[in-house]
């Protein structure tokens, strides 16, 4: 038996629940059938049915919310360290049942298992580190003034929404709810309709972990309806996003009568830039696996790569045999290091950027084609010749396809970087101390890495400047979201009250 036939095996058993059951609402620690009835989820790998999946609406959002209104006080008021013991059960939860998780997620999404087995227990960190902040998280200051002691305190803003997007949506729920719970909110999670399986095994987790009924609810259903439901509930105090720029506006808009508090973490093009004293070996090494890894499919990704005239030929040349030499297959197979694009939505579009490249002038140097029949499978593409007028240089295409751009100066470099609406990362290559000073002080993105590939530090902020989004993720940053900060000012003394209306 090989490695893929042994996975496939394995998930066979963890899907056969969900082929009797289907995926169900969960409220208030209860399964619930969607308001809607039902929506189907399908594998991009072969785009077999998965499940059907419970298709909640507003009817379903309002008693979610409703359930996460009742539950706030209670978990509110739990004792952090009764609070920091359900989150570190709920990390061991998750790593028990990583290899359930990333199987799911990857026949879910079409993710490569050699990748999303790590994501599963990325995700069982972002709740270990957050448990970790609990105990100090409402700790404040004392401002002594002349007749009062102000004391500051921190207090959990309330229930709270939590949208995400179907690239790596077991990492990236966490990333959300593991803080909102640490902070002492509650949360009703609207999954992608994409991808709804793991969601499903996170709050098993959690109400086995010990997490009161309630205080995590998940409603499936599309963005039009659940999601939208969601922004414009009064009961919930706030919206954490993960998606796309254009539904970032709308998220914004949607909350605006509710005076929503919105975090938006959006879209991104962005730039790596490999100047010619780099290190180009693990520069090449780098830039391969920011485009590469992940399918593409990664909010951090840099695809535009800006590369020094000087080094430019041989630095494609050794790039198009490197990318020539990826692996796409079967997501469960060990060896593969791409697999399908999520839908036939996503794949028809990134395909489409093969024509528009060809169209506006570009050489297409490696991929720009499809694989096999079934299934959403494309082969990992370059283009290069291109400049950054160019829709290829200019959009977020989001799958396995990097658009190559020459520069001559540092100005130049510059200057292409920052035109773009996007400013999420950043990556600079280059040996030149003072240079990589300048450079990134001058880089407009919320990220940058200089001689190195994305490495997420969890105390570090994360989150992106222009249209890449609004709110920092990480460390403190995530309680000043989930949080508000109150002042409390007690009289020292017999201080002077102005009188009114007195004789
Ligand atoms: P999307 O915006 O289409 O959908 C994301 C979520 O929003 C889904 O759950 C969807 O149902 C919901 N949604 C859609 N319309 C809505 C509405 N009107 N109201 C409320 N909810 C709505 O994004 P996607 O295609 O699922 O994900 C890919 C995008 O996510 C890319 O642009 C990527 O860059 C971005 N992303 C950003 C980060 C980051 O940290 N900045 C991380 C991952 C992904």
């Amino acid at each position: 038996m090989t490695a893929l036939d042994d996975n496939i095996a394995k998930l066979d058993g963890y899907l056969a629940r969900f082929r009797d059951t289907g995926i169900l609402n969960r409220i208030a620690g209860q399964d619930v059938a969607g308001s809607a009835g039902t929506f189907q989820s399908t594998s991009p790998v072969d785009t077999s049915v998965i499940c059907d999946v419970a298709h909640g609406t507003t009817e379903d959002i309002d008693a979610a919310a409703k359930a996460a209104h009742a539950a706030f006080a209670e978990w509110r008021d739990m004792p952090a360290t009764q609070r920091r013991k359900v989150l570190i059960g709920i990390a061991e939860g998750i790593e028990a049942r990583a290899e359930e998780i990333a199987l799911c997620e990857c026949w879910d999404t079409g993710q490569a298992y050699k990748f999303m087995s790590k994501a599963a227990l990325r995700g069982a960190e972002n709740f270990r580190y957050f448990a970790d902040q609990v105990v100090q998280a409402r700790d404040g200051q004392h401002l002594k003034s002349p007749t009062l002691m102000n004391v500051t305190t921190r207090v959990p803003i309330g229930p709270v929404g939590v949208i995400t997007p179907w690239n790596t949506p077991f990492m990236l729920s966490t990333w959300k709810i593991a803080p909102a719970l640490a902070a002492g909110c509650t949360v009703v999670h609207k999954p992608a309709e994409a991808s709804p399986l793991t969601a499903r095994l996170l709050v098993e987790i959690a109400e086995e972990a010990g997490l009161p009924p309630g205080v995590l609810n998940t409603v499936n259903g599309f963005g039009e309806g659940a999601g939208k439901a969601l922004c414009e509930h009064p009961l919930i105090k706030a919206i954490a996003f993960v998606g796309e720029s254009r539904t970032g506006s709308l998220i914004t808009k949607q909350g605006a009568d509710t005076l929503k508090r919105n975090h938006l973490e959006l879209g991104g093009k962005n730039p790596v830039i490999v100047f010619d004293d780099a290190d180009l070996d693990r520069a090449l090494d780098a830039v391969i696996f920011m485009i590469y890894s992940i399918n593409g499919e990664r909010c951090t990704s840099s695809s535009r790569l800006l590369v020094q005239d000087t080094i430019r030929e041989e630095f494609e040349a050794k790039l198009v045999e490197r990318v020539n030499n990826i692996k796409v297959g079967h997501p469960l197979d060990p060896a593969t290091e791409i697999g399908p694009l999520v839908t036939e939505e996503h794949f028809n579009k990134v395909t489409s950027y093969f024509d528009i490249a060809k169209e506006d002038g570009a050489t297409v140097a490696a991929g720009g084609v499809t694989v096999g029949d079934a299934g959403y499978f494309v082969r990992p593409t370059l283009f290069t010749n291109a400049n950054n007028q160019m829709r290829i240089a200019q959009e977020e295409i989001f799958g396995p396809v990097l658009t190559s751009i020459p520069f001559s100066t540092e100005e130049e470099a510059l200057q292409i970087a920052n035109d773009i609406p996007y400013g999420l990362t950043g990556y600079v290559w280059t040996n030149d101390l003072t240079r990589a000073l300048r450079f990134t002080d001058k880089l407009e993105a919320g990220m940058i890495w200089v001689n190195s590939e994305n490495v997420r530090h969890l105390p570090t902020p994360f989150g992106g400047v222009k249209a890449s989004g609004i709110g920092r993720d990480g460390g403190d940053w995530s309680f000043e979201f989930y949080m508000e900060q109150k002042n409390i000012g007690f009289a020292t003394g017999q201080h002077k009250i102005t009188k009114l209306g007195a004789l």
